[in-house]
């Protein structure tokens, strides 16, 4: 059997399995090149993180643990030296998205072609409003470039804005842009941390009057337009049940799902430690997640993330509103549709 095809079965046969979880972020370094304005990352920069053996002893790990998808991001996780390897190694196991605020993809072609998906954070079609938003002159032509060149070399790359207030009013004009393209478009949605505490896995959201979205109804009727383009549009990543989740919490301030952190994902730092998410404190290294995933302590901390409201970055309300195998599967084909063959 190929590589592809083994992959292909082994992850079907995870994506079958009850009482286990299905996404896992790992931030596998702080280090980072940019100085983004809504971001903590950059000011509290650590040159600590696990070595190449580490992680892959990590990724065995989350594996056995049933792991579907992997995000690698970090900081910049493209500025680890044996990005390649980590890669390499994840993708043989996960269906392995890597992140890139769009400065290093360009040279990292061949060690991106190793990945599933290439993912590139454009906040703006306006080259100074993106520039200002991640505060690094030359940040938009060197994403846009990446963009450009990841597509002319065959990496399934696409293009990630962060939903604010800044760039509200143009999410309709980039998505488009992008999708004419063939570039699929998955979003974040602007949101900080509010945890404090020093055990705080990793600080990254910061709290910011300019990006906090305070015109509701634009957002109601962005995510009213989006699940009109996503009908017809397939490379929109986003699926229709999300953007109604998200335009209830902005027509209704009403949560309709319940945050499934520890259960359905978990996150994982530089150092090896693991949380539900990374707002929250750390709860054990990665060695001991298979000790600990039944255990009582852990079943605690998922009732406190269950009732837990504090945030709304839309990974992990993905992963909270898909719950369980059916979930798991149709999210992993709607939201990736590029992936068919893996998932057949
Ligand atoms: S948002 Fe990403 S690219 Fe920007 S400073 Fe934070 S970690 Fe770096
Ligand atoms: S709602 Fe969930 S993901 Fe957000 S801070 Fe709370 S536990 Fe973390």
């Amino acid at each position: 059997m190929t590589t592809g095809l083994k992959k292909a079965a082994s992850i079907a046969r995870r994506a079958l399995t009850p009482g286990k979880p299905h996404h896992a972020q790992w931030l596998i370094t702080r280090k980072c090149n940019y100085k983004c304005v809504g971001c903590n990352v950059w000011k509290e920069q650590d040159e600590k993180e696990l070595s190449t053996d580490e992680i892959k002893k990590g990724l065995d790990v989350l594996e056995k643990m049933g792991i579907i998808e992997l995000v690698i991001s970090g900081g910049n996780p493209l500025l680890r030296k044996d990005i390649g390897e980590i890669i390499e190694y994840a993708s043989e196991r996960f269906v392995t998205t890597v992140y890139d605020n769009g400065s290093m993809a360009a040279k990292k072609v061949d060690v991106l072609k190793k990945a599933d998906f290439a993912a590139i954070s454009i906040d703006s079609l306006d080259e100074k409003k993106n520039d200002s938003i991640k505060d690094v002159q030359g940040a938009w032509k060197n994403a846009m470039n990446a963009v450009d060149i990841l597509q002319k070399e065959g990496v399934k790359v696409s293009v990630t804005p962060t939903i604010s207030q800044k760039n509200l009013y143009e999410i309709v004009d980039i998505t488009n842009y992008f999708t004419n393209r063939g570039i699929p478009v998955w979003f974040c949605l602007y949101s900080y941390d509010n945890c404090v505490d020093s055990d705080q896995l990793f600080r990254i959201g910061k709290a910011n009057d300019e990006f906090i979205i305070t015109d509701k109804k634009a957002m109601v009727n962005l995510c009213n337009q989006l699940i009109e383009m996503e009908k017809k549009n397939k490379k929109i990543l986003m699926t229709k049940k999300l953007f109604e989740v998200i335009r209830s919490l902005f027509e209704e301030e009403k949560r309709t799902w319940k945050c499934q952190a520890l259960n359905y994902f978990l996150v994982i730092d530089h150092l090896g430690r693991i949380s539900g998410c990374h707002n929250q404190n750390f709860v054990g290294s990665i060695f001991d997640l298979p000790t600990k995933w039944k255990s009582e302590e852990f079943k605690k901390f998922r009732q406190t993330y269950h009732n837990c409201t504090q945030c709304n970055y839309l990974c992990y309300v993905a992963y909270s509103v898909y719950g369980g195998p059916s979930g798991h599967l149709s999210l992993a084909k709607s939201q990736w549709k590029n992936a068919k063959l893996l998932l057949k």
